[in-house]
């Protein structure tokens, strides 16, 4: 449920991602739709319309709001589009993306994690969003190609599994950088003659991770 101070708190968030530059009316959009207090520890309720990262179970982070909307932004999703993200963690920037493409394919690592925003998909009637437990950095085969794809964890390099579920004319935007200092947003487009990249943002992720298919 949102009180008239969650509104007024999520339109300030979006009048402050004006300010920092998301430019695109139909990203606005999405981020107002999305009630990220939903999506946030309940010891961090009141933190929820901050523009910063914050803690959630399982060690990991839900990220900023800024973050979202310019990995959203830099993605240019459409409404035919059918999305690939690896790292649903809170399930916040699942939730923004599943009212810019037709489909969003979500996997995370932590069965915990993968639970609790399936049901938060369940209780905000988000029925385009299909969700697994698995290693993100294997992707989803089987639902593949994927118009786009967008990792929320860092990597020293793009798994190659990922781009090969990529369709041709789709984009990947994922962080990727040998450490956490030196991560960087990266545009990953598949064209006739191959794969054009580019570097943009600095940013910090968590790191995305090896694992089996039943962490806790
Ligand atoms: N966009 C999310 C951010 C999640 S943080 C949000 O706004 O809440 C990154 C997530 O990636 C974490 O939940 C972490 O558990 C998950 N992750 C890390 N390595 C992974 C892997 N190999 N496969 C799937 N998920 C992974």
């Amino acid at each position: 449920m949102i009180n008239a101070i969650g509104v007024n708190d999520q339109v300030s968030l979006v009048m402050a991602l004006r300010k920092k530059g998301i430019s695109d009316i139909e990203i606005l959009r999405a981020m107002e739709l999305v009630p990220r207090e939903y999506f946030t520890h309940p010891a961090f309720k009141e933190q929820a319309y901050y523009d910063i990262a914050l803690p959630i179970d399982c060690g990991q982070t839900i990220s900023q709001p800024y973050i979202v909307a310019y990995m959203s932004e830099v993605l240019a999703v459409d409404k035919a589009q059918k999305i690939l993200e690896i790292g649903t963690g809170s399930g916040y920037q699942t939730a923004v993306l599943s009212h810019l493409g037709r489909r969003v394919f979500t996997i995370e690592a932590h069965r915990e994690l993968h639970n609790s925003a399936q049901q938060k998909f369940d209780d905000l009637e988000l029925d385009n969003i299909v969700t697994k437990v698995g290693d993100g950095f294997e992707g989803w085969p089987e639902q593949a190609p994927f118009d786009r794809i967008v990792v929320t964890a860092a990597a020293p390099e793009i798994p190659s599994p990922l781009l090969e579920q990529l369709a041709l004319g789709g984009r990947l935007v994922m962080p990727v950088g040998d450490s956490r200092d030196s991560q960087k947003i990266t545009i990953v487009d598949r064209t006739n003659s191959g794969f054009e990249r580019e570097q943009t943002l600095p940013v910090q992720f968590v790191p995305l991770v090896r694992c089996n298919e039943n962490m806790d």
